[in-house]
C-alpha cells in the first residue's frame, strides 16, 4: 500500500479539543495535545482500497467458524451498550463490513443499516444475512438509506481511520435523534500495550490518524454535544500477540495491519486470550486495555 503520510494542512489546534497548546507524541510522525492527550498524524489523502479488496473480506465468510465467531462478537458488542438502548428503533452501522452487528439488531426488530466501503463485504454480508439493510457507502444518504432518525449509531474501528473528525460528529449529530446513542470501539493509545510495544504497537499504522485515550475521546464528544454514558476499556491479546510478532520480524509502523488473520493466528489468539485473562482483568480495572469502548447520548 502506498504511503500517505505527506501532509497537507497541519491543523493548529487539537482536533479532539481544540487546544493550541500542542507538542510532540513519542512517535515522529504524529503530533499531541498537552491538554486532553489526543495524538494525531498530519491529515492526508487516505488510501481505503484495502478496505475494497475481496481479501479483506474472505476470511470472515471461509468456514463455519469463522462466521460463528463474528456472530459471537457481534453480541457481545450489542451486550455492552444493552442497558442503554430502547427495545428497538432504527440503527445505523458506518464501516459494518459483512453486517453481523446489523443482522443481529434486525434480529430483535430493529429498522437496521449499515454501510461499508467494501462491496464485496457488503455482498457477503448481504447474501447470508437477509434482514440487514447493508450498502456500500460512507454515510446514509450516499448508500440511499434515511439520512437522519437513528437512535443509535455504531462505528466499530472507524472513527482513528477518518481525516476529518468533525465531519464525522456532524454526520452523527444529524442522523442522531435526541438522545440518540452514538457508540465506538478503537484502539486505546493510553493502555499499556501500547506503552510497553512503543513503535511495535500494531495499531501504530498509516491508516490510523487518530489515536484517543479516555481523556480525549471525552472531551471529543463532549465538545461535540455528546454525554458519554459508559466508557470502558477492553484487555485483548490481539495488540500483544501482534506487538511481539512484529517486534520478532522487525516490521516497522509503515505496514498496514488492518490485515486478515489465518485460521492458525485466531486459535494462538484464543489461547493467549484464556492465558492472559488474569492480566487483561487488571488492563481494565485501569482503564489500561487496548481497545477503548464508549457509549455517548446526543444532548
Ligand atoms: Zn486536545
Amino acid at each position: 500500500m502506498a504511503s500517505t503520510l505527506d501532509p497537507i494542512a497541519p491543523p493548529r489546534t487539537c482536533p479532539a479539543c481544540s487546544s493550541d497548546r500542542l507538542g510532540s507524541a513519542p512517535i515522529a510522525r504524529f503530533r499531541g495535545c498537552v491538554d486532553c492527550g489526543h495524538v494525531w498524524a498530519p491529515p492526508t489523502e487516505v488510501d481505503n482500497t484495502m478496505f475494497e479488496a475481496e481479501d479483506y473480506v474472505e476470511w470472515r465468510t471461509a468456514s463455519g467458524a469463522q462466521q460463528r465467531r463474528q456472530a459471537r462478537i457481534a453480541a457481545d458488542r450489542l451486550r455492552w451498550v444493552a442497558g442503554s438502548l430502547p427495545a428497538s428503533g432504527r440503527s445505523l452501522e458506518l464501516g459494518c463490513s459483512t453486517g453481523e452487528v446489523v443482522q443481529a439488531l434486525a434480529e430483535r426488530s430493529w429498522e437496521a443499516y449499515g454501510v461499508d466501503l467494501s462491496a464485496a463485504a457488503v455482498a457477503a454480508g448481504a447474501a447470508r444475512h437477509p434482514r440487514a439493510r447493508l450498502a456500500v457507502g460512507t454515510g446514509p444518504t450516499d448508500a440511499g438509506f434515511p439520512a437522519d432518525g437513528y437512535d443509535l449509531l455504531c462505528a466499530f474501528h472507524v472513527v482513528e481511520h477518518l481525516p476529518d473528525l468533525d465531519a464525522f460528529a456532524g454526520l452523527a449529530r444529524s442522523a442522531l435523534v435526541p438522545r440518540g446513542l452514538l457508540y465506538l470501539r478503537l484502539p486505546n493509545w493510553d493502555s499499556w500495550s501500547r506503552r510497553a510495544l512503543g513503535s511495535h504497537w500494531p495499531d501504530l499504522v498509516p491508516e490510523h490518524l487518530h489515536h484517543f485515550s479516555p481523556s480525549s475521546m471525552t472531551r471529543w464528544l463532549d465538545a461535540n454535544g455528546f454525554e458519554v454514558v459508559r466508557l470502558a476499556t477492553r484487555g485483548d491479546a490481539r495488540e500483544w500477540v501482534g506487538g511481539l510478532r512484529r517486534r520478532l520480524t522487525r516490521t516497522d509502523t509503515s505496514a498496514g495491519a488492518c490485515r486478515p488473520l489465518g485460521p492458525r493466528a485466531h486459535v494462538a489468539l484464543g489461547v493467549s486470550q484464556r492465558v492472559g485473562r488474569p492480566w487483561f482483568r487488571l488492563e481494565e480495572r485501569y482503564d489500561r486495555g487496548s481497545e477503548l469502548l464508549v457509549a455517548a447520548r446526543l444532548r
